[in-house]
Order: C-alpha cells, then structure tokens, then sequence
C-alpha cells in the first residue's frame, strides 16, 4: 500500500460515512497532494480511531470523502496533562507540537509570577498539535486549554492527579521520579499525573513553597544543568514516559 495521506477530520468516523470537506481540507489533499476521486486518504477524529476513506468528490472548494473500514483503534496517550508557561511564540508552538508527538493527553498554558507572555492563540496552538498528530501516526489529539493562572489551576487542582513539579532550584544529579516508578506494581497504570514546568524567569519564591507543600506535588530534578523550558518540557515528558508511562 502507498503510504497515505493522513488528516484529521472533526466529523464521526464509521464505516459508510460521508465526510464534507472544507476548503482548506480540498486544498491540501486536491491541490498539495494531488489527490482525485477514487484515491485513499487515512482519517482521525481523535475519538473513533483511524479509517481508510476514498475520495468521492473533489472539488476547489470543496469535496466528499466516502468512509470505508477501520485501520486502527483508537490509542489513548496515557492520563497526562502538560502544565507550562508560555514563552517566546516559536518555542511555545514547539512545545505542544512535541506534546502532542510524546504523548500527552490535555496541554494546559499557565500564567506564572514570571511568565513571559499574557496572552496565547489557542485555536493556533491546537493546529499545531492536531498537525503533529497528523505527522507521528497518532489518533488522539491533545485537547489545548485556554490560558489560566497558575494560582486558579491549583486552587482547583483534583486531589487523585499527581503532580511532577520540575523545580530549577532541585537542578541536580538524582529525580525524585524514579523512586515513585519503583513503587509500582508492574503493569499498572500509573494513574493521574501531570507535568508543571515554569517559565523563562523559573519559579517565584511564593510559588515553589506553595508547589513543594502540595500533597499532591513531587519536586524533581532534569539533571544538573538548567535546561531552556522548551527542552525542560521534552525532557520531562521523555523521563516521565519512561518511568510511568507508555514507553516502558
Ligand atoms: N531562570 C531560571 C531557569 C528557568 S528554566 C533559573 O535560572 O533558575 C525554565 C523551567 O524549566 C523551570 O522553571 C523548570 O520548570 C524547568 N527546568 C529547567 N532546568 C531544570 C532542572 N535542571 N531541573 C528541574 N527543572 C528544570
């Protein structure tokens, strides 16, 4: 089979569904990849898996894809949530790009003490990780939230959802992670957790003594250098992955 082309559509996906394509849907796949009546395109909405569909119609404007068979369930990244601040608007869209890529399940921006930028494009930034879902093969998108306040998210914090606080001041040899990946029982799911990593500025003082007194907070360490807050985010979706997650 040639290696198809894949897109997410936000429309229901079974078997026998006829799915409208918007213009921007008819322009890359009729216009960019040469697609015409007949040809195979692999579909995802995140929610019902991947299917192969053919095109029925297409158009400039427009067009009409027809669903044919299932080529994949869907595969949930495990129950992790990405917290970060946003920075710089190249290295933020990289941010949840590679969230999108490492498997994370909710991206949620948060405005800290030092946060560079107030305001964000979400609808931007959930392009960019529906785009890398397209490119890594995945079939769950990544929901992006909207900007909250740091304060605001903890203060609603949900009390089972564990929380690996990535504290620039722990920056040193040993990860705190590690010793809660050997107390699990094997094969078992590691439960709620999410990623916190702070902003160009690092944490306030307010902020790190609330987050390192938070029953639900674990401070660690990505090693002894200080890392740029877009390499802190892949490193602790990387490290965290392996230890609890869906790479072990
Ligand atoms: N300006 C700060 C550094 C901020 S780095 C300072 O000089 O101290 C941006 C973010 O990346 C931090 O808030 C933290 O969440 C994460 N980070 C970077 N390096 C880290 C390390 N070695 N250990 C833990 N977290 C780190």
């Amino acid at each position: 089979m040639n290696a198809r082309v894949r897109l997410y559509v936000d429309h229901p996906l079974g078997q026998g569904q006829s799915v409208p394509l918007n213009r921007d849907q008819a322009h890359y796949l009729f216009g960019v990849m040469r697609l015409g009546p007949g040809d195979g395109v692999l579909l995802f909405n995140g929610r019902d898996g991947e299917w192969l569909a053919d095109v029925a119609q297409a158009g400039k404007r427009g067009g009409t894809l027809l669903v044919r068979e299932v080529t994949a369930p869907l595969r949930r990244p495990p129950d992790l949530w990405l917290l970060f601040a946003p920075i710089k608007k190249a290295r933020t869209d990289f941010i949840v790009e590679k969230a999108a890529e490492l498997g994370a399940a909710r991206v949620l921006p948060v405005q800290t003490d030092f946060t560079n930028s107030e305001r964000i494009r979400r609808d931007r930034l959930q392009a960019h990780a529906i785009e890398a879902a397209e490119q890594c093969g995945g079939t769950y998108v990544p929901e992006v939230a909207d900007l909250q306040r740091l304060a605001r998210v903890l203060d609603d914090w949900p009390e089972d959802r564990r929380l690996m606080f990535c504290d620039e001041e722990m920056a040193g040899p040993s990860t705190a992670l590690f010793d809660l990946a050997a107390q699990r029982d094997d094969g078992a799911e590691a439960g709620p957790w999410a990623i916190l990593i702070g902003p160009e500025g690092g944490f306030s003082e307010r902020e790190r003594s609330r987050l390192r007194n938070l029953p639900f907070a674990h401070a660690v360490s990505l090693g002894p250098r200080i890392l740029r807050a877009d390499t802190a985010a892949v490193a602790a979706l990387t490290l965290w992955q392996q230890a609890l997650g869906d790479w072990r």
